[in-house]
């Protein structure tokens, strides 16, 4: 579970190859040790239940034929290297998706495409950001946000996302936290790894936190539709015409594509005032030439054409039964609780501290690996204070999901009777 440091080990060679200092701080334990370990006993010949990672293709789920056909028909089109802001016809798609959902100001020459939401996340706080500034993230988060600002020289100061709330931060808790050294506002929603969708007065009092110290919000949209039951997906550029605003959206989940590697993100609000930090996305952009060029051609298809995935999430589709027998699982557990999952692909399961006293997320995603052979994230991962929690993906066919639990189940209760013997 460790991460390569500069620091100099007992034994260690004076000819080893050195790592950037600025990466000892920087963890991404989602393809960390663990899934490291999950490999090796593969490559051993054991067959391991990964639900580790949110993707889509790895379980049976397929980019709609529409976006594959648009690749394809693509391909001999797509030999030279694009504009470095992506596909003109693609930008606007985007950029008129974005004022439709009442993005004020968005426009095509501010849609910036890339390899996948990732490489924009850290393209747009790389552009932003200065050693010692601060950017506020949920805890729990989408790691990539903290990685990806400690990366590049600041400090990511987390904001409480209560599970007695619904893990739906309070913008006044939010608001204490912000110093004179505060860039930006990270809001995830709909959520990874708690699956809250925050509801739109929520949002409104965070673009307000926003405006009031003159912060730039990021919000992270990249499960826009996939909402469960009553919930409602809100954009928030929608109720922040006055702060610059950066949505981030792709084909990774909503149009299974996570291969393609395909993001985007739209800046809207006070437009007006970032010039120099468009200019600078422009350059980072520029840098890397352009993104991946045949996959951009999916982007028309997936915004205005057949919307795939209610199906998905609607009664009697794999997303909303396997989220279902997730939810029926927790309620059945001895150990476990849920605020279940309003969307999003993954749930963030408690293990209660009364039942099982000084449980350890990360030795029980380790014996639940070596023992069970199912490979879960441990809640530290995803930078919170506490050890008690694990995310998994709603992604297994719901049948899968009942034969795991009682795996989880027997790996709880082991450490919960050595406890009480101990
Ligand atoms: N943002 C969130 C909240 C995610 O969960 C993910 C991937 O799981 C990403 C961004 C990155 O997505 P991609 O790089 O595939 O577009």
């Amino acid at each position: 579970m460790e991460v390569p440091t500069n620091k100099k080990l007992p034994g260690m060679s004076q000819h080893n190859a050195p790592v950037a200092r600025r990466l000892e701080a920087v963890r991404y334990e989602i393809r960390g040790a663990l899934a490291r370990r999950a490999h090796e006993l593969e490559a051993d010949g054991r067959e391991i239940v990964k639900l580790n990672i949110g993707n889509p293709g790895a379980f049976g789920f397929d980019t709609p034929p529409h976006l594959r056909a648009a690749v394809l028909g693509n391909l001999a089109a797509s030999d030279a290297y694009a504009h470095q802001q992506g596909l003109a016809a693609a930008r606007e798609a985007i950029a008129a998706r974005e004022r439709a959902r009442g993005a004020a100001g968005a426009d095509a020459a501010n849609v910036f495409v890339g390899n996948g939401v990732s490489e924009l996340i850290d393209l747009s706080l790389r552009a932003l950001l200065d050693d010692g500034d601060e950017v506020l993230v949920p805890s729990p988060d989408y790691p990539l946000w903290t990685a990806s600002t400690t990366l590049n020289g600041a400090r990511a100061v987390h904001y409480p996302c209560h599970a007695t709330a619904g893990f739906v931060p309070d913008p006044d808790e939010v608001e204490a936290l912000v110093t004179p050294r505060t860039r930006a506002l990270v809001v995830i929603s709909p959520n990874n790894p708690s699956g809250a969708v925050y509801p739109r007065e929520t949002l409104a009092a965070l673009a307000r936190v926003a405006a009031r110290h003159r912060l730039v919000l990021m919000a992270d949209e990249i499960y826009d539709e996939i909402v469960y039951d009553d919930a409602a997906y809100v954009p928030l550029a929608s109720l922040a015409p006055d702060v610059l605003c950066l949505t981030y959206g792709g084909l990774s989940k909503v149009h299974r594509a996570c291969g393609w590697r395909v993001g985007w993100v739209s800046l809207s609000g006070a437009i007006a005032q970032a010039r120099e930090y468009r200019q600078a996305l422009e350059l980072l952009a520029s840098m890397r030439l352009c993104s991946n060029v045949p996959a951009q051609h999916a982007i028309v298809p997936a915004l205005n054409g057949d919307a795939t995935i209610r199906a998905l999430t609607s009664p009697g589709g794999r997303l909303f039964e396997t989220r279902a027998a997730v939810i029926a699982a927790c309620r059945r557990s001895e150990f476990l609780s849920l605020v279940p999952p309003r969307g999003a692909i993954y749930a963030f399961p408690g293990v209660d501290p009364r039942r099982v006293p000084g449980f350890d997320d990360a030795r029980f995603a380790l014996e639940l690996l070596e023992c069970e052979s199912v490979l879960v994230t441990p809640g530290s991962g995803f930078n919170v204070p506490y050890r008690n929690h694990f995310r998994i993906t709603l992604l297994p066919e719901p049948a899968r999901v009942a034969e795991v639990f009682e795996r989880i189940e027997r790996v709880v209760g082991s450490m919960a009777r050595s406890r009480q013997v101990a």
